[in-house]
């Protein structure tokens, strides 16, 4: 495959890690739902999880969702459902996330219409401020929720780290638990589900700190680059390049370091600062700010170093490197989290599906 900018896609590796991780769950009573949202739904992603194991597939838009319609799998809408998209949320998602009450009560009118019950999780705010109610609103949204005939209410869940940083653990955990424990015996019911976070609750597996009803967690990041995110460690027995953005070079000259002239604004109103180490190999590649996070790439030949980069320029320096470059050849580069999300939907890259084993 020659086309470039590309991100190669190894599925035999997604499909390992799936295996590593969902084993490591499943082994302590814990059922995966494997995120899609980093790579928009693509099929052919969300069957290798599949094989590997997952659960239930689980993406924050609808639009990822109804990609995944023909997979015979139980599919979860992660982020809160819009009211406008009610009725595509129900069709598509047969579990979804929720934590508004008026929101709740359409999702029940629109299953009850097309003679369905819809699941929900009703997300709790454990501190990190994004999504979920508060402690002291829980009994009275439950209560409410239970009357809903077209309600399932599966249980609790929570979402750490995604925007306040807030790392999950025994403690916080620990207090969806007893939340749990409260509602089931106020309404002498018993929950199906209690999901315990995304790829940043993973090092409590590994550590043996995970509270025993913890039965659900939802792993996308960790699948797919083998990282838990609360400390940004690999995960063993898992690979960290399944996926590998190459882009190829069009322009390798020796140049001075330090830009000449007077220093302005950037493209991207940033005042750039500059080193002088000399004059320098240089190499611009034929990719930019509009198809990947330039920070979140890491060159696979460590010699070369990323200099950075505009819309559709990434500069590389390349003194240090024990390979002779030319212009045409193509440079690869281990891919983080929000390199991936970009390059899998800029329409500028290729996507370079390999399955060996099939
Ligand atoms: C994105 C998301 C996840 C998965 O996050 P990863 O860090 O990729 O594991 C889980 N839950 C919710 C609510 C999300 O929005």
């Amino acid at each position: 495959m020659s086309l470039c900018p590309r991100i190669n896609i190894d599925l035999e590796k997604i499909r390992h890690n799936a295996r590593t991780l969902t084993e490591c769950c499943n082994h302590l009573g814990i059922q995966v739902a494997g995120v899609t949202k980093a790579f928009s739904g693509t099929p052919e992603i969300a069957a290798a999880f599949i094989e590997g194991g997952v659960s239930m597939l689980a993406d924050s838009r609808i639009e990822n969702l109804k990609k995944l319609n023909h997979l015979e799998i139980p599919k979860i809408l992660l982020r809160l459902p819009m009211i406008s998209q009610i009725g595509e949320v129900v069709q598509y998602a047969d579990i979804s996330l929720n934590s508004e009450l008026k929101t709740i009560e359409k999702l029940s009118a629109e299953a009850l219409r097309k003679k369905k019950k819809h699941q929900i999780i009703l997300m709790v705010d454990l501190g990190d401020l994004r999504e979920g109610i508060l402690e002291e609103n829980l009994l009275e949204i439950v209560g409410r929720i239970l009357k809903l005939e077209g309600i399932i209410l599966m249980g609790l869940g929570t979402n750490l780290t995604c925007y306040g940083g807030v790392i999950p653990n025994k403690k916080n955990l620990g207090r969806l638990v007893k939340m749990t424990k409260t509602i089931e015996k106020e309404f002498k019911i018993k929950f199906k589900v209690l999901s315990g976070g995304n790829s940043s609750s993973w090092y409590l597996i590994e550590n043996g700190d995970m509270p025993k009803e913890i039965n659900h967690l939802r792993l996308g990041e960790a699948i797919l680059l083998g990282r838990e995110t609360a400390f940004g460690n690999t995960i063993p027995n898992t690979y960290q390049d399944a996926f590998i953005f190459t882009a190829e070079i069009i322009e390798l000259k020796e140049k001075p370091s330090l830009p000449m002239g007077e220093i302005g604004m950037d493209a991207f109103g940033n005042k750039p600062h500059f080193e002088d180490r000399g004059i320098r190999k240089r190499g611009i590649l034929a990719a930019g700010k509009q198809d990947v996070v330039i920070e979140s790439l890491t060159p696979i030949d460590e010699d070369i170093e990323l200099v950075g980069g505009s819309s559709d320029h990434l500069l590389i320096d390349i003194t240090n490197s024990k390979k002779k470059y030319e212009v045409g050849d193509q440079i690869d580069f281990y891919v983080g989290y929000g390199a991936l999300l970009q390059l899998i939907t800029s329409e500028y890259v290729c996507k370079n599906i390999i399955n060996y084993s099939n």
